[in-house]
């Protein structure tokens, strides 16, 4: 039997044998599918039902990248989120060739001799170096699929808002040449949303505060899209480089993001804690040059975040500006939800609701629903084309 794939612009040469077709494409991919024929099962829901069974395993087609300026995580339907590692690229500088991609190369930060570079070339939200991203995704998209991958993957991507046209197109491109079939790129407040559960396609507006390394995406969406949103660069690195600025200026006391970060994950806020905590901090004196060890306070922790989440908390109040009435009403109505690992930042509802009046909560999984939300887009297109129809 032969057919003609009007997808691929191939022709498949289509043989039987029990209930299983055996599917050789012109081009020289081998599929094997599970065909249930006469019984009118789609082989799509035969793969569901019964993909474990099949001769070779179809390849799990849809993908969703969180590709954010901290780290990436790569989810596959079926499977949940799979990878999750640092964004982070480390490599020699003479030769140009990538020594070490994600975890690996997150520990040689800061840590490299001269000829090593590790970068993060996504900080900020923009991609600073297309090469280095290129074969980060690349490299990320086999492991998440291991190396048994037949077809190629249609793979769904998500970035921050504020990206620019060139640098979608940039993402885009580095995930076909990554081996991707197909690539939907998506914003990051939308996936956020579908990835908190919320059902994005009723007209109604729902606000999403995603706060990530680099960069926080402000949106109040409805039917799907959104209506009002923003991105500033101010995130969860800005709160560590703010820790680090007030160490130096209050206790002359040097220390690095890696310490800061702990300190802000440890006992940071930026709302008065009913218990306030402490934390050992080592650094270096600045003024005698040698080791000292300070305490530092949660209160402390308070001060030297200030800045930073206003900030924040007046981009959430200039697109709650924005916003039509009666979306403004629902979101009144719904609450403010925040995601990204940022938002885990203890104060950070308390000090929103305070200042907006409005009731505001962390999603339940804040790290990795912007990657389920990304890879559930895909079926959430799906369903709107069925629903046009
Ligand atoms: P991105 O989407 O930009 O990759 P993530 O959503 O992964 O960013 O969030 C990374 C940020 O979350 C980092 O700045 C990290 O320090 C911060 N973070 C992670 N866990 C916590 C925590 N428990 N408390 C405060 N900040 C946290
Ligand atoms: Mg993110």
């Amino acid at each position: 039997m032969c057919a003609f794939n009007s997808q691929s612009l191939t022709f498949l040469f289509i043989e039987q044998f029990g209930n299983t077709l055996f599917v050789k494409s012109a081009s020289g991919y081998l599929d094997l599918f599970e065909a249930f024929v006469g019984k009118g099962i789609s082989s799509y829901n035969a793969r569901q039902r019964y993909g474990r069974k099949g001769a070779i395993k179809m390849v799990g087609s849809d993908i969703g990248i969180d590709l954010g300026t901290a780290s990436i995580l790569v989810y596959i339907k079926g499977k949940g989120v799979v990878l999750k590692e640092p964004s982070v690229v480390a490599f020699d500088r003479d030769t140009n060739k990538i020594k070490a991609i994600g975890e690996e190369a997150r520990l040689m930060l800061g840590r490299t001799p001269g000829n090593i570079v590790a970068v993060r070339p996504l900080r900020q939200g923009v991609i600073s170096d297309y090469t280095v991203t290129e074969k980060m995704i690349k490299h990320f998209i086999q492991k998440a699929l291991g190396k048994k991958s037949f077809r190629k993957p249609l793979v769904s991507v998500c970035v921050p808002s504020g990206v620019t046209e060139v640098e979608k197109k940039a993402v885009e491109d580095a995930t076909f040449a990554a081996g991707a079939r197909d690539v939907k790129i998506i914003e990051e407040p939308i996936a956020a949303a579908i990835g908190a559960g919320i059902d994005i396609s009723k007209p109604c507006g729902n606000m999403i505060v995603d706060i990530g390394g680099g960069t926080s995406d402000i949106a109040v969406i409805s039917l799907g899209g959104s209506v009002v949103s923003t991105s500033i660069k101010i995130a969860g690195d800005d709160f560590d480089e703010a820790i680090v600025r007030y160490m130096r200026k209050k206790h002359n006391l040097l220390i690095g993001e890696r310490t800061a970060e702990d300190i802000k994950i440890k006992i940071g806020t930026c709302y008065p804690l009913a218990q306030p905590e402490t934390i050992e901090v080592r650094g270096r004196n600045l003024v005698t040059g040698l080791p000292r060890t300070i305490t530092v306070s949660s209160e402390e922790t308070e001060e030297a975040l200030r800045e930073a989440t206003l900030q924040i908390v007046e981009a959430v109040h200039s697109v709650l500006e924005k916003t039509p009435p009666e979306l403004a009403a629902d979101v009144a109505d719904r609450g403010i939800v925040l995601t990204g690992g940022g938002s885990l930042l203890r104060g950070l509802e308390e000090l929103i609701e305070e200042k907006t009046g409005i009731n505001t909560m962390t999603a339940e999984q804040p790290m990795t629903c912007v990657a389920i939300g990304t890879g559930k887009y895909v079926e959430f297109l799906a369903g709107k084309r069925d629903e046009e129809f």
